[in-house]
């Protein structure tokens, strides 16, 4: 009998073992080896059964096996450690406190959203990169005690899981999550109430969200969830799935996490006495309606206008951009905005006294009719990045046109490059071996590590076989037909892992190009390798689940079988298999459409090789010694001809390169292999962690935009009109401002390097004062058609008084800056100290 709903119950705890409720729901756990191995030791098939998932295994003890672990004196002890542990870690200071000692500018917490989060297997709340990226951020703020509220949705759903059809083809199905059976709780107000977030829908309609909370660590992550009785039935499924319904399901959803979300974090703050945000976090444009939430508080709570309320959000908000793919960037019809947002009638407006010209102009872009996330989450934020040095330069040529007249070097989006987080990934053996990369183990002998690189390729190989076979059972094979399953793969085979989504640009089927040379690779008598395969592909994309058929279909080969192999179901805990087993992480995008890419340095902290395009992080780690980078074919445009050259570059590193340093043994034991993993833990290992990349954050983002926030707002906004003030100043005036003249008449009479220039120009400032301005000189090499290349210096010109005829005098002396073809001119940029750049308002005047 099939029941009609199904629920979960909470296990009764007797009181000895009562603080194990806490232990299983703060996710801290999933890094936490000995919390792991009490809930594994109460009970180890109820662990299995559980699926290591210490809710569920709560909920499968039975109460009797609770009663006698409750008089066993070890468990009572064991459980007692390890709450006052977790206490200890959840209440002492850490890392941020003592660097919030020293300087109390640093932000009281920061609000950090992302449209999914990827904490652990037992909270599905992700799709890939973004999400998996996002948990470590938060494990890693945890760890250093940075204060983040994190704020995302709750699927019913969360991402769909994948299996496959028999001829190949990806299925998708969704099995429903019960947030009763997840570590989540209500949040409540102070008075006990269940919170209930209310968001104006078209049609006089409301939209309502009850919030969870799970905990990560230290961190509170904020999910809202739509699916509640208060809601009409379309409005219940807004938070259904992850990524999965059309444009209006997509804009429910970003308004939802967006205005929502800042809803949810006041009344949490409010509830539990948190302190609010003084930095709100967007990564993506998804949550970008945060800062137009926020504008819509100033303005109601403290009178302030649009500009004044703009000026003082833009100076508390960080923009994480994690695409240099425009398909991957969101943009709604114009219309669908108006319609959501209320059309203009105020009595319909989803954030009452927002114009909804100001509203559109954020989100504008080169397509009158599109109102694009990302240009609006670059407008609202006045610090932005990207999430490697290489994509900080891609995005700053890709949104360049925001900043028109500047060059692309000079256009403000810097990088943070991306982190994981240690704890999660690195197999604990690794850890037992060599140590925590603050207190490095101090001698480890070669054949110790490639022991360990033995060990864990072990496991991996059970795990492959453990997941083939079960993959066959779904694609309809019986149990006598896969004697096979129990040889596939070879736990002393070379093992490269090749796992992520399937978008086009990450060319899954690379690896295809030429069949018969990779089928000698695998095949080869004394140098094999093995090779195993995953990744889903988006639901609606018939292209990406082709390239999942093509490399079944090439797996399914009984001749290649055993030396590769595609897992259906990538998610974290089949990751993690991969990520400790592997020898060797292959990664072979386009580039430069790679923003950062994680998974090989979650490969790099257990010792594995990259093997991959210099592109995203790898273009900044790779050092030669840590792995091999495959040559990109870059200016190539005929992409079946550059698919070629790079495929054929892999198969030559992996036969001439790869192989070699494997299979070289001395005393069992191959040298050259053993010192380019050394290599990598000791250099690599430290680099990738995401507390590195937190504490960039804090320092270089999260601490300048508390300082400017707090700038900004006080002597009741002072700075936040006068900023707003000189914005609507400008705005009248720059159109008009002009370089009237430069003269050149300064130039030394024997230009050698460190001569001194003098540069002297008249600008017209329409009214401006000179020190609403600065007028630079802009100096350095140029090209044959003039142009100043990124080597430029420039210099502020000092007003040294009017002109006789219109316009004021400035002048500076430039010391000349190189040997060659070298040019000049004059730029007149606003000056204001509340601005974070001179770019910073895509305002510039040139001479001539
Ligand atoms: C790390 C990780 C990713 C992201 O990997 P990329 O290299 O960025 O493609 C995706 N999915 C899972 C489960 C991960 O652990």
């Amino acid at each position: 009998m099939r029941a009609l709903r199904r629920f979960t119950v909470r296990a009764q705890l007797p009181p000895a073992l009562a603080p194990l409720q806490s232990l299983a729901t703060n996710l801290r756990w999933s890094w936490h080896p000995p919390t792991q191995d009490l809930f594994a030791a109460l009970d180890p098939d109820a662990w299995e059964r559980a699926g290591h998932d210490p809710v569920r295994l709560l909920g499968e003890i039975p109460t009797e096996r609770f009663e006698a672990l409750a008089q066993d004196a070890d468990t009572v002890v064991t459980v007692r450690e390890l709450a006052d542990d977790l206490a200890a870690y959840l209440e002492g200071p850490r890392w941020y406190q003592s660097e919030r000692e020293d300087d109390d500018s640093l932000p009281a917490a920061v609000g950090y959203f992302s449209m999914e989060f990827g904490v652990s297997e037992v909270l599905p709340n992700y799709s890939g990169g973004l999400g998996v990226l996002a948990g470590d951020h938060l494990k890693a703020a945890s760890d250093l005690g940075v204060p983040l509220v994190a704020v995302g949705l709750l699927y019913r759903s969360g991402y769909f899981r994948q299996s496959l059809s028999l001829d190949g083809w990806q299925l998708e199905h969704y099995p429903a999550l019960d947030p009763q059976g997840l570590p989540l709780q209500l949040l409540s107000a102070a008075d006990g109430t269940p919170v209930l977030v209310a968001i104006a829908m078209p049609g006089g309609r409301t939209l309502h969200a009850r919030v969870w909370q799970a905990a990560v660590g230290r961190v509170p992550l904020l999910l809202l969830d739509s699916d509640i009785e208060e809601n009409e039935p379309d409005l219940r499924g807004v938070t259904d799935r992850l990524y999965g319904g059309d444009q209006d399901q997509r804009i429910r959803q970003e308004i939802l996490v967006g205005v929502g979300g800042v809803r949810a974090v006041r009344a949490f703050c409010d509830a539990t006495g948190h302190p609010q945000p003084a930095v709100f976090h967007t990564n993506e444009g998804h949550a970008g309606f945060l800062g137009l939430e926020r504008i819509r508080e100033l303005q109601d709570a403290h009178g302030l206008s649009f500009d004044e309320s703009l000026a003082a959000v833009r100076a508390g908000t960080v923009f994480t951009t994690h695409t240099p793919v425009p398909a991957g960037i969101d943009r709604f019809p114009v219309d669908m905005v108006r319609h959501y947002f209320g059309a203009g009638d105020p009595a319909r407006a989803l954030l009452p006294g927002v114009p909804m010209d100001r509203v559109l102009a954020l989100g504008a872009e080169e397509n009158p009719a599109m109102f694009n996330m990302a240009h609006m989450g670059l407008r609202l934020a006045q610090r932005a990045n990207g999430v490697s040095q290489l994509h900080g330069a891609v995005s700053r040529g890709m949104f360049g046109g925001l900043w028109e007249g500047f060059d692309a070097d000079e256009v403000p989006i810097g990088s943070v490059t991306n982190g994981v987080h240690g704890a999660t990934w690195e197999a604990r053996e690794v850890t037992a071996l060599i140590g925590t990369p603050d207190a490095p183990a101090a001698s480890v002998t070669d054949a110790e590590l490639w022991d360990l690189r033995t060990a864990l390729r072990s496991r991996l190989v059970a795990e492959v076989r453990r997941r083939v076979r079960k993959a066959w059972l779904e694609r309809g094979a019986s149990l006598p037909e896969l004697g096979w399953t129990e040889h596939v793969f070879d736990e002393n085979v070379l093992t490269v892992g090749f796992a992520r989504r399937v978008p086009t640009y990450k060319r899954l089927t690379l690896m295809l190009r030429d069949k018969d040379r990779l089928r000698d690779l695998l095949l080869d008598p004394h140098r094999p390798v093995q090779l195993v395969v995953a990744g889903k592909s988006h639901p609606a994309d018939d292209g990406g689940k082709a390239l999942i058929q093509e490399i079944v279909r090439f797996a399914d080969d009984p001749a290649v079988r055993h030396r590769i192999t595609f897992l259906p179901d990538y998610d974290m805990s089949m990751a993690r298999y991969l990520y400790w087993g592997c020898d060797v992480w292959l990664n072979n995008p386009l580039r430069p459409l790679e923003a950062c890419g994680t998974s090989g340095m979650k490969s790099a902290l257990n010792g594995g090789l990259n093997l991959s395009i210099r592109d995203g992080w790898w273009d900044e780690f790779y050092d030669g010694r840590n792995g091999w980078a495959i040559p990109t074919a870059d200016g190539i445009s005929d992409p079946t001809r550059r698919d070629d050259l790079e495929a054929n570059a892999l198969y030559e590193l992996l036969a001439t390169q790869v192989g070699p340093a494997f299979y070289d043994r001395t005393d069992g034991v191959p040298p050259r292999w053993v010192e380019l993993v050394r290599h990598t833990l000791t250099t690599l290992r430290p680099q990738v962690q995401a507390a590195r990349m937190v504490q960039e954050y804090t320092e270089t983002l999260y601490h300048p935009a508390a300082r400017a926030a707090a700038g900004i707002v006080a002597d009741s906004f002072g700075p936040a009109r006068e900023l707003a003030a000189y914005r609507q100043r400008l705005g009248d005036a720059w159109n008009r401002v002009q370089v009237v003249g430069v003269d050149a008449s300064g130039l030394p009479d024997t230009p050698v390097v460190g001569a001194p220039m003098t540069v002297r120009a008249v600008v017209e400032l329409a009214g401006l004062d000179p020190s609403d301005v600065v007028v630079e000189a802009v100096v350095g090499p140029v090209d044959e058609t003039d142009q100043l290349d990124a080597r430029k210096r420039t210099a502020a010109m000092k007003h040294v008084g009017a002109a006789d005829g219109a316009g004021e005098r400035f002048e500076a002396v430039v010391p000349l800056p190189h040997a060659g073809l070298t040019g000049y001119t004059v730029r007149v940029l606003p000056a204001h100290p509340l601005l974070a750049s001179p770019a910073e308002l895509g305002k510039v005047v040139l001479a001539g």
